[in-house]
């Protein structure tokens, strides 16, 4: 069968594609995912999102060593499922800056401003149900009082507009289980009979024909097949497996594809360029209190969820987001505090050893790039993902992330947290100048996993993909997902990313007219 689009990977953005193009109940459309169904209990119970770590449900990269970071490398979970990175995440809901979106209007995303994309933003208000964490730990509360009395509050939401402050974080949670946009739009999109998905399948290259897409040649449950796409093909892989997947296919820096011995379709030198993250350095306080989610999964609670879908495993874990700007001259936060009423050890790798609270301290507007690239061009090797944490050359970065973990500590100390906090024990109180400081902070930062931008929009000379999505240099070719972000938006993505891929389906719905 000739499909009229194949969307790749059925993440966030691709969820979104498959509903919307497929709507009309006309448009044959093909979702190819390289993950399965989303059976995985921990899937559904949001404190679980961390069991699924590490597990058939994660692609489990790691990044090459950190110059920036004493060489270590650094664990990178994505969604490897229906649902994508969607059906692992913290579930946290939020637009987006205003200054984010005049930021990638002024990088050359033209149309990308807060006045155009806010009244999408708001119009998926309803459709990506979320609210207010009713099950956040008392403790969650506290330190939105102590971040309020260190930062301000600019309003009783950081959804809508300019914010800096902090609140309780908004989540899609629906009767204490995730409600992800899988659940939301692809789950009833599934019913159409004129959308076909495909799980376990991964695309290994596009096929070209004379400068236009026309399929896909893929590889998984059903062998090694190709399908064909009359209209285009749309790619929703993420911003580590989109720009690996162009690469392959011939799209990208002339001179490297040939080293890799891969025959160049399209020169297009910002493929895999330009990768941000927010990096995050978690502060952890000793406490108190002897209800944490140390104790999360004990029979009381087990219970509580199975009968009840409340207590401690109906909430999202990072309960608490706060947003601050390290410099009072600037327009927007630069730095966010999330608060996790747990020990957070090892990337939540490791369970909780001690009731403690943890103050992620992360920078939301770095500096630094790194990178997506290839080491062949096998798709079977893990392609090099280059953070760049602390590369940028002013230190900048390094700056503001002493910024940040001074201003975590300052909301520790303030009333009414600091009544339940008995000691900090990382980065640890030894850690009290500059440069020691900065050496535990490189011993155990992370990103939040929000890795965007390297398939970013910009014109043929500074990107990838013009504004209305579609790849310079190759026909019929569109990208919808986080990479296209010509810069990462201050905070959680995952809305922005669903907002981004809810136009890609306008403008390739006004190319078919
Ligand atoms: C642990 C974690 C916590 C997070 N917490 C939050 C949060 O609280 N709030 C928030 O806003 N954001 C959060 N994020 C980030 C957010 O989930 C992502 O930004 C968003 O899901 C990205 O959407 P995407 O469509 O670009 O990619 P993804 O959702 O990652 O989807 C890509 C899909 O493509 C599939 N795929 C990849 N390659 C291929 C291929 N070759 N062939 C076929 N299929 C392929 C993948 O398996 C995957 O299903 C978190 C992410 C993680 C991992």
């Amino acid at each position: 069968m000739i499909n009229d689009y194949i969307i790749v990977g059925a993440g966030t953005a691709g969820c979104m594609l498959a509903d919307r193009l497929s709507a009309n109940g006309k448009n044959r459309v093909l979702l190819v995912e390289a993950g399965g169904k989303p059976r995985n209990p921990f899937i559904h119970i949001p404190a679980g999102f961390a069991k699924l770590f590490k597990s058939s449900s994660d692609w489990n990269y790691d990044s090459t060593p950190q110059c920036g970071t004493s060489q270590r490398t650094i664990y990178i979970p994505r969604g490897k499922m229906l649902g994508g990175s969607a059906n692992m995440n913290a579930l946290i809901h939020q637009w987006g800056h205003p200054a984010d979106f005049e930021e990638w209007v002024n990088s050359g995303a033209t149309g990308w401003g807060w006045d155009s994309v806010s009244p999408i933003l708001r119009k998926l208000e309803t459709e990506l149900e979320h609210d207010v964490n009713p099950n956040a730990h008392s403790a969650a509360s506290d330190f939105v009082d102590a971040a309020r009395a260190v930062i301000g509050n600019s309003g009783s939401t950081y959804n809508g507009g300019d914010y800096e402050g902090a609140w309780i974080a908004q989540c899609n949670i629906r009767k204490g289980k995730r409600h992800s946009i899988f659940h939301s739009h692809l789950k009833p999109a599934l019913k159409r009979q004129n959308l076909v998905t495909l799980t376990h399948m991964a695309v290994e290259t596009l096929i070209i024909e004379q400068g236009k897409a026309v399929g896909v040649i893929m590889n998984g449950a059903q062998g090694r097949i190709s399908a064909l796409a009359r209209a285009g093909v749309i790619l929703a892989a993420g911003a580590i497996e989109t720009p690996a997947l162009l690469l392959r296919s011939g799209i990208g820096d002339g001179e490297t594809l040939q080293k890799l011995g891969i025959e160049v379709e399209c020169v297009s030198p910002h493929v895999g360029q330009h990768l941000q993250d927010h990096p995050m350095a978690v502060t952890v306080f000793a406490t108190n209190h002897a209800d944490t989610y140390k104790t999360a999964e004990s029979p009381k609670n087990l219970f509580k969820y199975i009968f009840t879908k409340t207590g401690p495993l109906a909430s999202n874990a990072a309960e608490a987001i706060a947003f601050a700007r390290s410099s009072p001259t600037l327009n927007a936060p630069d730095i966010e505090l999330i608060f996790a009423p747990f020990e957070w050890r090892e990337q939540a790798l490791q369970p909780p050893a001690i009731h403690g609270f943890s103050i992620g301290a992360g920078l939301i507007a770095p500096a630094s790039r790194g990178s997506v690239s290839l080491v062949t061009r096998h798709v079977q090797v893990q392609p090099k993902i280059d953070l760049g944490l602390f590369t940028d050359r002013e230190g900048h970065d390094r700056k503001t992330m002493l910024a940040a973990v001074l201003l975590a500590r300052k909301v520790a100390a303030q009333s009414p947290l600091n009544a339940h906090i008995e000691g900090e024990l990382s980065p640890g109180e030894r850690a009290n100048d500059y440069d020691a400081l900065f050496t535990e902070i490189c011993r155990n930062v992370q990103t939040i996993y929000h890795p965007a931008g390297t398939c970013r929009i910009g014109d043929a000379t500074q990107g990838v993909i013009s504004s209305k999505l579609k790849v310079h240099g190759c026909d019929k070719l569109w990208i919808a997902d986080a990479s296209v972000m010509p810069r990462l938006v201050r905070g959680h993505p995952n809305a922005a990313v669903a907002m981004i891929a809810a136009r890609a389906a306008e403008f390739i719905s006004d190319e078919a007219r």
